[in-house]
C-alpha cells in the first residue's frame, strides 16, 4: 500500500516511496529548546509521528532525523537574562521536551543531532558556498547567502520574489514573511555571546544552515522527505533548499510535508490572548495525555485544527469507548468458531482504515471504520453472537489502529503522576485542578482495599455500605465496573 502525500513542492499528491527502494530517509525540523513546548509545536511533532508510524505499519523502513536547535537568538537572549551558559539553559528544556514527547507517545526519530555538535560541518558548508559564489562576508565578519545567485529561490513557497532587492540583508533568525533578503549563514561574534573559533572567523551559525548541514550529514545530499510546520515554508525551508542545492546541484528533498497551524478557540494561540497552552498546562488541568494526543491527531494534518476543551472531552470519551471495548474482548469468554458477518466487518474496517490513512494521512476518516466495528462488536457481544475467532480478528484491527493512533493502551495514570511531580517541583501546584487533586488523593492500594471491602459488603448483603463506597470513590474520580469476571476500577 503506497502513501499518497501532499507535496508542497509539486503542489499535488505524490506517492511517498523510498528512492533507494529500501528505507525512507526523512528530516523533520525539531524544536528550539528555549521554553516548554506548546500544543501547536506538538501538533506538528504528532503528525510527523503519525506519518512514521503509518509507514512502518505498511512495511516501509524509516530513517528519520530530527534536529535540536540549541543555539539561536532566543536561546542566547534568555540564557543571558538568566545569567547562565546556553548549554545549562537549554538542558532543562531539552529534558522537558523529551518527557513531553514520551507523554504524548511520540516515537523517537532514529537520529537526534544537536546544532552545537555540528559546527565544523556547518563551517564547511559555508566555505563550499563561498567557493561557489553563493556566500559573501561582510565587514563585521558575518557571512551571508547571496539570493541573487540562486534563481530558483521561491520554488517551494511559490512566492513571486521579482521585486526582491539585490544585496538587502537580514541577520535575525526569523524575518518578515513577504520579503526575501540575503540571510545570515554565520554571525560574527558579539561581546558576551556564545561563539566558536573557526576557519571562517569567530561566531555562531545562522538557524537555516543548521538544518541543511545536519540533513545532508545523516541522509545524504538528496533524500526523500522534509517536514515541519507551515510557518517554516518561507523563509526557513526555502533557505535550506538554496543553501543545499547551490553546492550539490541535486534536489535537496524530493517531497515536502507541512502541517497546518493549530488555532485555539478559533484564534491564533498567544500568551497575551490567554489562549496559549503548553502540554503541561493541560495535564495540570486534569486532561489525559491520551486525550490530548487523539485531539491533536484526529484532524488531518493539512486541515486547520481548532483546539477546544470540548474537542478534548470528545477525545476522552472516544478513548474510553475503545478501552472498554478492548477490555470486553480480552476479559470475556467466547465460544469457539467464527461469525461470518463479524469476520467480514473486521476485514472491511481494516481495509477502510488503511485506505483513509494512505490518502494523505486522513486520520479523521481512518477513525470512522474503527468505531463502526466497535458498535458491531458490542452489539454482537450483547447478543452472544461474538465467537473466539471474531474476538481475535477484531483485536488485530484494534492493534493496527493503535500502531498509529496509540491511545488504547493506557499509560495515563503514570503521566499524570509525573505532571504532578513537575507542578510540585516548579511551584505550580496552584494550577492543578481540584478534580485532579481529589483523584490523586487515593493510592491504588487504598482503592483496591475499598473495592475489596465493597465486594465483601455486597456478599454480606450490606448494600448501604457497598453503595457508600461506590459513591465515595466516584467523588474522587474512581469508577467501579462490575462484570462477569470480577470487579474492575479505573480513574476517570
Ligand atoms: P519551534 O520550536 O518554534 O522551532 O517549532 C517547532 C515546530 O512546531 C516547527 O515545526 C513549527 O513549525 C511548529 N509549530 C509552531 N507553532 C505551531 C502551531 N501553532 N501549530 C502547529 N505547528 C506549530
Ligand atoms: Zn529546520
Amino acid at each position: 500500500m503506497t502513501l499518497r502525500l501532499f507535496n508542497t513542492l509539486t503542489g499535488q499528491l505524490d506517492d511517498l516511496v523510498p528512492s533507494d527502494g529500501k528505507t525512507l530517509r526523512m528530516y523533520a525540523c525539531g524544536p528550539t529548546i528555549y521554553d516548554y513546548g506548546h500544543i501547536g509545536n506538538f501538533r506538528t511533532f504528532l503528525q510527523v509521528d503519525v506519518l512514521r508510524r503509518f509507514l512502518k505499519l505498511t512495511g516501509v523502513a524509516v530513517h528519520h532525523v530530527m534536529n535540536i536547535t540549541d543555539v539561536d537568538d532566543k536561546i542566547i537572549r534568555n540564557a543571558t537574562a538568566a545569567g547562565v551558559p546556553i548549554g545549562e539553559y537549554t538542558a532543562r528544556y531539552e529534558k522537558a521536551f523529551f518527557e513531553d514527547l514520551d507523554a504524548l507517545g511520540v516515537e523517537r526519530p532514529e537520529e537526534i543531532p544537536h546544532a552545537t555538535e555540528h559546527i565544523p560541518q556547518m563551517v564547511k558548508l559555508v566555505q563550499r558556498l563561498a567557493a561557489a559564489g553563493a556566500a559573501y562576508q561582510t565587514e563585521d565578519g558575518s557571512w551571508y547567502f547571496r539570493l541573487a545567485s540562486f534563481p530558483e529561490y521561491g520554488k517551494l513557497s511559490k512566492k513571486d520574489l521579482s521585486g526582491m532587492e539585490d544585496g538587502a540583508r537580514v541577520d535575525v533568525d526569523e524575518y518578515e514573511k513577504d520579503s526575501a533578503r540575503d540571510f545570515a549563514l554565520w554571525k560574527a561574534a558579539k561581546p558576551g555571546e556564545t561563539s566558536w573559533d573557526t576557519p571562517i572567523g569567530r561566531g555562531r551559525p545562522g538557524w537555516h544552515i543548521e538544518c541543511s548541514t545536519m540533513a545532508m550529514e545523516y541522509l545524504g545530499e538528496s533524500f526523500d522527505l522534509h517536514a515541519g510546520g507551515e510557518d517554516l515554508i518561507f523563509p526557513h525551508h526555502e533557505n535550506e533548499i538554496a543553501q543545499s542545492e547551490s553546492v550539490t546541484h541535486k534536489p535537496f528533498a524530493r517531497h515536502w510535508m507541512h502541517v497546518r497551524f493549530l488555532l485555539v478557540d478559533g484564534r491564533k494561540m498567544s500568551k497575551s490572548q490567554g489562549n496559549f497552552y503548553t502540554l503541561r498546562d493541560l495535564l495540570l488541568k486534569g486532561f489525559k495525555a491520551s486525550s490530548i494526543r487523539l485531539a491533536l491527531i484526529s484532524v488531518p494534518y493539512r486541515h486547520q485544527l481548532n483546539f477546544t476543551f470540548e474537542g478534548l472531552t470528545e477525545a476522552t470519551s472516544a478513548i474510553e469507548r475503545l478501552r472498554t471495548f478492548k477490555q470486553r474482548l480480552t476479559a470475556g469468554t467466547f465460544a469457539p468458531g467464527a461469525n461470518p458477518a463479524l469476520q467480514e466487518a473486521a476485514k472491511k474496517a481494516q481495509a477502510e482504515y488503511l485506505a483513509a490513512l494512505s490518502n494523505d494521512l486522513n486520520t479523521a476518516e481512518a477513525r470512522a471504520p474503527i468505531f463502526d466495528l466497535l458498535r458491531a462488536g458490542n452489539a454482537a457481544i450483547d447478543q452472544g453472537q461474538l465467537l473466539a475467532d471474531d474476538r481475535d480478528a477484531i483485536l488485530a484491527v484494534l492493534a493496527s489502529f493503535d500502531a498509529v493512533f496509540d491511545v488504547i493502551e493506557d499509560r495515563d495514570a503514570e503521566i499524570t503522576r509525573r505532571a504532578l511531580d513537575y507542578a510540585e517541583q516548579s511551584g505550580r501546584l496552584d494550577d492543578v485542578s481540584p478534580e485532579l487533586v481529589a483523584s490523586q488523593s487515593l493510592t491504588d492500594e487504598a482503592i483496591d482495599a475499598l473495592v475489596a471491602e465493597r465486594t465483601q459488603a455486597k456478599k454480606q448483603r450490606n448494600f448501604a455500605r457497598a453503595d457508600q463506597i461506590r459513591n465515595e470513590l466516584a467523588e474522587k474520580g474512581v469508577v467501579i465496573e462490575d462484570s462477569k469476571d470480577g470487579v474492575h476500577w479505573k480513574r476517570k
